[in-house]
């Protein structure tokens, strides 16, 4: 019997892991499919507190995970199938059930995608949702990425390094992202916006390797192609919440809601970072919220003896 189990290694689930840990509950953490969370898809982080010339995303998640480590936490890859609500809680990892008294979710978001057809079979084919993790591959060859909030800025900007030209497609005509990464993605010069536009699409070559897009303009109907390498998809996240939504209340997305502080309605559930944040959504307030969903499982656990 665990005291707590912390499902997740962004920072949410590894600033819980320090936390908890530091309490001396010795928690176990499950990294699940991405360890390390967003952050290890992203480049240069550049508004984390105390980092003012910027920290690698997967620097930071590296020394996050070693302070975990430092105090006790004990780390075992694992995907949650199912969750059973009770006293204690338990979890089915790989056909094995787990128990644990406390539980905190720190399960994070997972990238959207289009939702065409076929898409699910092109992603490494020239469908990513990653620049950081596929951008090199697509040295002076045209690339786009679709979205404009802050990830297609990002985004674009960051394969401004390798691919000759960036088309930065978005269905609306001025972008959602910041102002700050909104004026840098748009003074690239080799980032091409195309706006009011939509991809209805993919074109592929005999290899199955994408070569293209199709285009729809949705102020006036029109149609076109776009020939290009590969599609950056940055157009949002869902929940990572599958296992838990029979048991556990969520939002008309999917994501965890959180009755009072991190408690999730469910004695001794706790939720952290974007598994239960579609507002905020950032590095440092995922951090806070693992922070906070710590302190409440400890004092749970405390009250509970
Ligand atoms: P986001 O802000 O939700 O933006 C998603 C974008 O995708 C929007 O422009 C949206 O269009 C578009 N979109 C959504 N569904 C679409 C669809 N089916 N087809 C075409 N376009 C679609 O998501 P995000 O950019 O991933 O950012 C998420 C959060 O992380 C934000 O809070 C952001 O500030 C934060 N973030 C911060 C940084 C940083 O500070 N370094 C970097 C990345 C992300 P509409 O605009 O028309 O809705």
């Amino acid at each position: 019997m665990e005291n707590v189990i912390i499902v997740g290694t962004g920072c949410a689930g590894l600033t819980a892991a320090i936390y908890t840990a530091r309490a001396n509950l010795t928690p176990l953490v499950l990294e699940g499919r991405l360890p390390g969370g967003q952050l290890t898809t992203t480049t240069a982080v550049e508004n984390f507190p105390g980092f003012p010339d910027g920290v690698d995303g997967p620097d930071l998640i590296m020394r996050m995970k070693k302070q975990a480590e430092k105090f006790g936490s004990r780390f075992q890859y694992g995907v949650v199938e199912e969750f059973q609500p009770g006293k204690p809680h338990r979890l089915k990892i790989d056909g094995q059930w787990i128990e644990t008294k406390a539980l905190i979710i720190a399960s994070g978001a997972s990238p959207r995608y289009l939702d065409i057809e076929g898409e699910k079979t092109l992603i490494g084919h020239g469908l990513t949702s990653c620049a950081t993790c596929d951008g090199a591959f697509y040295r002076n060859v045209p690339v786009c990425v679709v979205g404009g909030g802050d990830s297609a800025c990002e985004e674009a900007t960051f394969l401004t390094r390798f691919a000759s030209e960036v088309y930065l497609i978005h269905r609306r005509d001025s972008l959602r992202a910041s102002k700050i990464m909104a004026d840098r993605a748009l003074a690239n010069p080799k980032i091409k916006p195309v706006w009011n536009s939509t991809v209805t699409g993919y074109l592929t070559d005999e290899a199955g390797e994408v070569r293209g897009v199709k285009l729809k303009n949705l102020q006036d109907g029109s149609v076109s192609e776009l020939a290009l390498k590969c599609v950056f998809v940055a157009i949002g996240h869902e929940p990572n919440t599958a296992p838990f939504r029979h048991a556990l209340p969520v939002d008309e997305n999917g994501y965890l809601i959180q009755k009072q502080g991190t408690q999730t309605g469910v004695d001794g559930v706790f939720a952290a970072g974007d598994v239960a944040d579609h507002v905020y959504r950032q590095a440092i307030t995922a951090a806070g919220q693992g922070c906070a969903a710590a302190i409440d499982a400890e004092r749970w656990l405390a009250d509970s003896e």
